[in-house]
């Protein structure tokens, strides 16, 4: 590992680094670097805008580069060096035989952001790039409209920079996900509904008080921070693709940004094959992107969440039409699945790989068989699946599942008659 400077609080002014300027995805409309992510003439999301000119490094030099996330810095939405948050990423892509079995492919590893760092989930990688944008655009204070593992990571991430922080999550999260961004020391608010209410009312706060809400005026830059997991996954398979990709959805951002880093490694050459089919995984208790699929349409019809799997319970996501476009467009599928399918895939993954997921990663395994059962993969498919967050963090989802522990007195005796009643 290397070390990290920590800078001092306050000291984000003079910025060494400029944010990207940024276009318009539907009608093409340019706009100066700003804190701003909705096109003005026609509303469509906007995102950074890379020079045409700019010098990309080939597979030798970014081996050279620290094991970071920033070793993608080109396809990242900066000019200079960003200096914030520069420990995130390259989380372990783990080989599981035991699941590829389950499955019936011929390999099947798990792309592991439960152990990202600093705050244990993928979203570690968006708020480390949207923070810098936020350091670029000369902002004071950043925030957020959170289901949880955002708030986790913006509170951990503004923290070390020194950056007070706003964030707002809906009123029924997990104590992990409540506590776990407390303890940082952010403005933690507690909102009464669900999180399509949260990010209604943060997109109203952002330009009253001139905050830097990571996934609402600053989306554009945040969104691209996703991208550095397929860049991984890619690298990490000696630079080559696998044949299909699992995605939990909740805006449908991580998936549609995994299908843009995955043009960006065969535009620069970088790798060759054929891109992955991608596959997105919901709760059934929270599907609008599934059944966006399922219908072949164009139109999303917004949901009211009610499922165990709270990160991604957003019933209105903000890329979803892009996602679904991303599933069809590859060759892929989307699935959904209940939260008891949610929580035995919790335990599978566990008892199978050793890798404990919250009720995301549930999701993202159980869909991974719902799929497998609709024979969507084939006999020679090498598939990854996205755990994007850590089991530590939902232990309500699994606790009632789970047997209790015998107590004993510190005799062999007992121990004996456990290991005759376990056979
Ligand atoms: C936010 C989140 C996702 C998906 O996010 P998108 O909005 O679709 O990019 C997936 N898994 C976990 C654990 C999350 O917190
Ligand atoms: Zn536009």
């Amino acid at each position: 590992m290397h070390t990290v400077e920590l800078p001092a609080r306050g000291a984000t002014t003079s910025p060494s680094v400029r944010a990207l300027p940024q276009h318009c995805t539907v009608c093409g409309a340019e706009f100066e670097a700003a804190p701003e992510a909705i096109c003005g003439s026609c509303l469509g999301p906007l995102e950074p805008m890379y020079p045409a000119s700019r010098r990309l490094p080939g597979r030798a030099e970014i081996a050279t580069r620290v094991h970071s996330m920033w070793r993608y810095r080109e396809w990242l939405p900066f000019e200079g060096t960003p200096t914030l948050s520069q420990d995130t990423g390259f989380t372990p892509l783990v080989d599981a035989p035991r699941l590829a079995d389950k499955l019936g492919v011929a390999k099947l590893w798990i792309k592991n952001d439960a152990v990202s760092h600093p705050s244990l989930s993928f979203k570690d990688r968006v708020v480390a790039s949207a923070i810098n944008a936020a350091k670029a655009l000369g902002l004071e204070t950043v925030g957020c409209a959170s289901t949880g593992n955002l708030a986790n990571a913006v509170a951990a991430q503004a923290a070390r920079a020194g950056l007070p922080a706003w964030i707002f999550i809906p009123d029924n999260l997990e104590q992990a996900k409540v506590l776990g961004t407390a303890v940082y020391g952010p403005n933690l608010v507690r909102v009464r509904g669900h999180y399509d209410d949260v990010n209604r009312l943060c997109a109203q706060l952002a330009d009253r008080f001139g905050w830097g809400i990571v996934n609402v005026n600053l989306r554009g830059y945040y969104g691209e921070g996703s991208k550095t997991m397929g860049f991984e996954i890619a690298e990490q398979l000696g630079w080559r693709f696998p044949s299909a990709v699992v995605v939990p959805m909740a805006g449908g951002s991580l998936l549609t940004k995994l299908h843009k880093a995955f043009g960006e490694l065969r535009d620069a050459g970088l790798v060759t094959d054929e891109a992955p089919r991608l596959y997105g995984a919901q709760a059934s208790g929270c599907n609008p992107i599934t059944r966006l699929v399922e219908s072949g349409g164009e139109t999303l019809v917004p949901q009211i969440p009610s499922t165990i799997a709270k990160s991604i319970a957003i019933g209105n996501p903000a890329d979803g039409v892009f996602a679904a476009r991303a599933m069809r467009g590859t060759g892929g599928w989307s699935a959904a699945v209940s939260d008891d399918a949610i929580v035995a895939a919790i335990r599978l993954l566990a008892e199978t790989t050793g890798i404990f997921t919250e009720t995301a990663g549930g999701a993202t395994v159980a869909s991974a068989l719902a799929l497998a059962e609709q024979g969507r993969f084939g006999r020679d498919d090498e598939v990854v699946l996205c755990i994007t967050g850590n089991g530590l963090k939902t232990l309500e989802a699994i606790s009632d599942s789970i047997a209790d522990s015998p107590v004993i007195a510190p005799r062999v005796r007992e121990v004996a008659a456990l290991v005759e009643a376990v056979g």
